[in-house]
């Protein structure tokens, strides 16, 4: 008997009965390993036809302005729920379905996750977590939504349909390469973000489903759809590791990223940031569409988009794989004066984001 792997590298286990010179016995009883997929290879599926659709439907009328709470909300939910279920995604335990349950106002929305278990026996308890928020400002009716442009709906299409489908796409990237991941990998739809950070709040400070000690990175993205040659890493620079493999996965994807110590607190990463978990705020800026009805799918510029996507998914990979991790290196918020928090000027302009203060 000779073990497969010896006869032939495409086979992983078993033993084939054998002669001395191994010659004319088969394989049997060998089994085949799956076929090792690249990540050049994954990331062929993120595409600008496939981001476009998906935004084209996420940003649609039909959709309302995904107000937390109404049929257009649920929509973006079921939409991002099978999206995650057809790339092979697991349901995170604690969930219902894809669906982590949360209500805001007395209304029920939803957090919507997808999981690639980890497979290294050292690595695969620790948790890489990517998300944005699914949800906007519903109508012109509604608060904080302004009418630019005729329009009576509130798309959100760079806000936050591009972190949306862009999450979407990293999943289905990283599907292809599921059972090589060594940590596991989280997809995190946040809902109610617009009311207040309502549901990252709730999955940080009350009910998160994985342990927030074992959460090595949160990688939070918030509009990236207004740049065809950049994006601000907000808050990387807290990581030196972190703000290294950015930079590669930057150049790798033909983008640059300009990386910052502090990232506001404007946006899903927030409850993360203050439970000590180290992020970055992906982020193109506010657009001239900002929270206005003139936020629609034809003033995305894609290919930008599409890089960026593509970056987040090859730093996300990063740290999934390598042995060291930026909880390592990383300056906690805390470390840091508070004021400091505030350093960086542009968030002036962004204080009312999610409605929450950042001091
Ligand atoms: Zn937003």
């Amino acid at each position: 008997m000779k073990s497969c792997a010896t006869l032939d590298k495409a086979y992983t286990s078993g033993t084939a009965p054998c002669n001395a010179s191994c010659t004319g016995y088969g394989l049997t009883g060998c089994v085949k390993a799956p076929p090792v997929q690249s990540l050049t290879d994954a990331l062929k599926v993120i595409t600008e036809a496939q981001l476009k659709k998906d935004l084209t439907y996420i940003a649609s009328d039909a959709l309302a302005g995904r107000f937390p709470g109404r049929s257009g909300d649920q929509q973006a939910r079921s939409y991002i729920e099978s999206a995650f279920k057809s790339a092979g995604l697991s349901p995170a335990k604690g969930t219902s379905g894809f669906q982590q349950a949360f209500s805001w106002s007395s209304k029920s929305t939803a957090n919507v996750v997808g999981v690639l278990p980890g497979t290294d026996a050292n690595l695969k308890n620790e948790v890489i977590i990517v998300g944005g928020h699914h949800d906007h400002l519903g109508t012109s009716s509604d608060y904080g939504c302004s009418s630019k442009g005729g329009n009576t709906i509130c798309n959100g299409a760079d806000d936050n349909g591009t972190g949306t489908v862009a999450v979407m796409a990293v999943a289905r990237a990283l599907a292809k390469l599921k059972g090589q991941n060594r940590r596991t990998l989280v997809f995190m739809l946040f809902g109610a973000e617009e009311k207040g950070l309502v549901g990252s709040k709730y999955y940080a400070k009350s009910a998160p489903l994985y342990p927030l000690n074992k959460t090595v990175y949160m990688i939070n993205i918030d509009m990236i759809g207004d740049s065809s040659t950049s994006v601000k890493a907000l808050g990387a620079s807290r990581s030196s590791l972190a703000k290294g493999w950015i930079a590669s996965a930057a150049q790798a994807s033909g983008v640059t990223a300009s990386s910052t110590t502090s990232a506001g607190g404007g946006s899903d990463h927030y409850h993360f940031a203050t439970s000590g978990v180290p992020y970055v705020f992906f982020h193109t800026g506010i657009s001239a569409c900002y929270h206005a009805t003139c936020d629609t799918v034809e003033k995305i510029k894609y290919s930008g988009f599409t890089k960026i996507t593509k970056l987040v998914a090859r730093f996300m990979w990063k740290l999934s794989q390598e042995d060291k991790n930026p909880r390592t290196d990383f300056v906690s918020y805390t470390k840091l004066a508070p004021k400091s928090y505030l350093d960086w000027k542009y968030f002036s302009d962004h204080l009312d984001h999610g409605g929450v203060p950042i001091d």
